[in-house]
């Protein structure tokens, strides 16, 4: 009995003088309220924010005292859509037939950091070579640092669809991809496909449902899986818990995806009012990828940059997905905050605030869109995307307010992942 007694006044004693941060807030947005906080405290123990104080709370004598006095704090920024492995570059077709996974790896660690640094404390990567499995579990285990990656490993494609990685190929190298390259046709193969990224150790499922603008193909928006296919794909993910994010630039496509059930649509950039519609009556969140469109759109005039049968599908395709998004906004559809990072350089994922505000919506949304929108997209509600006691602390400061100006989004000054400091300037 005295035993027990000893181990718990240890325990306590241990409990009451655990080391915790006090991070004191000039200004706060904690993604619940529609506003700014004027002097708040933060105090975090161990990965979790415990408690959010009025005013300049004192820390005890063990504890650690950041002063963001004259910044504004807010939680860690969430991208729900980049390619964590690559970066855009002239003829970048040519260099994938000569690079081994291992050279996709060391490039990927820097693209990992820049993102980290930017202030996105978490990212969906919506697929790569594979290398993005193994890059999420060296973040997880501490041996680089990144970002919190939820990542689809590689997507899933039709046969010559967006995604299918040897399209326009010599036939001898092409071969005939599937479902373990992620290519599927057909329901079987569809589900095998999931299987497989099961299997991998992906976290959600990605899946191109129409054509694409970077794919060495013709065809940038038509539909490219039949419903029965995307049902297929949807009813085996729920099995695994996974969530679905659907590629989607023409209409057809997105609203078979719609109708079959998928989590996400990203791009959207040729909704029409029926795919509106649809999106609301299903609850289907938009990511938009303002940024990549825009991007996309600025190197295909560069000569060379892109492939000939790239270059059109560029021209025609990004610069719509602005507009789409402000009529997606006004509609009231659920839009969390995506960029498509990696089909322009990592890091400045930023540019999306300025143009969705450019778009019709308040700065205010914007960061909602990209906190505690995203982690309802990702199911991570409960854990992360506002600063509440109980969230974990992934908190972020920029010089300025971003309510006022945008732009400052740009200057990420302090940022804290799971109740560490990686960057305090
Ligand atoms: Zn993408």
């Amino acid at each position: 009995m005295k035993k027990i007694l000893l181990i718990c006044i240890l325990f306590c004693v241990s409990f009451a003088n655990a080391q915790k941060t006090y991070i004191w807030c000039g200004k706060l947005i904690d993604a619940v309220s529609n506003s700014t906080q004027a002097a708040k405290t933060i105090i975090v123990e161990g990965n979790k924010i415990v408690a959010v104080k009025d005013g300049y709370a004192t820390p005890g004598k063990e504890d650690q005292l950041i002063d963001l006095k004259a910044k504004t704090v807010m939680p860690g920024l969430m991208d729900m859509h980049v390619h964590i492995e690559s970066q855009t570059k002239r003829n970048a077709q040519a260099e994938r037939l000569t690079t081994e996974p291992q050279d996709i790896a060391f490039k990927s660690v820097n693209f990992a950091y820049t993102t980290l640094m930017a202030g996105f404390t978490t990212v969906r990567d919506l697929g790569g070579s594979g290398v993005n499995i193994s890059l999420r579990n060296a973040i997880n285990s501490g041996v680089i640092t990144g970002p919190r990656i939820y990542t689809a490993g590689k997507t899933i494609a039709t046969t010559g669809g967006h995604g299918d990685n040897t399209n326009g190929l010599k036939k001898v190298w092409a071969g005939d991809p599937g479902p373990a390259e992620g290519v599927a046709n057909g329901p079987d193969e569809c589900r095998k496909a999931v299987r497989q990224r099961y299997k991998d150790g992906a976290d959600l499922i990605k899946i191109t449902a129409t054509g694409g603008v970077l794919s060495q193909a013709k065809d940038g928006a038509g539909a490219q899986f039949t419903e029965e296919e995307i049902k297929a794909i949807v009813e085996t993910a729920k099995d695994y818990g996974f969530k679905i994010a659907a590629h989607a630039h023409g209409a057809e496509g997105m609203k078979r995806a719609i109708r079959a059930g998928v989590t996400s649509i990203e791009h959207g950039t040729f909704m029409d009012d029926e795919a509106i519609e649809l999106f609301k009556k299903y609850g289907t969140w938009y990511v938009p990828t303002i940024v990549a469109g825009k991007a996309t759109g600025d190197s295909a005039k560069i000569p060379g940059y892109y492939s000939a049968i790239v270059t059109p599908k560029a021209l025609a395709t990004g610069p719509h997905i602005q507009a789409s998004f402000a009529k997606a906004y006004k509609a009231g559809v659920k839009i969390a905050f995506g960029t498509d990072a990696g089909v322009y350089a990592h890091g400045k994922n930023y540019l999306e605030f300025q143009y969705m505000t450019e778009a019709g919506m308040p700065a205010i949304e914007t960061i909602k869109a990209a906190t505690i929108s995203a982690a309802m997209l990702l199911g991570m509600e409960d854990m992360l995307g506002t600063i509440q006691p109980g969230k974990l602390a992934d908190i972020i400061a920029v010089d300025g307010d971003p309510l006022q100006d945008i732009t400052v989004m740009a200057k990420v000054f302090f940022v804290m992942k799971d109740g560490k400091v990686y960057k305090n300037n």
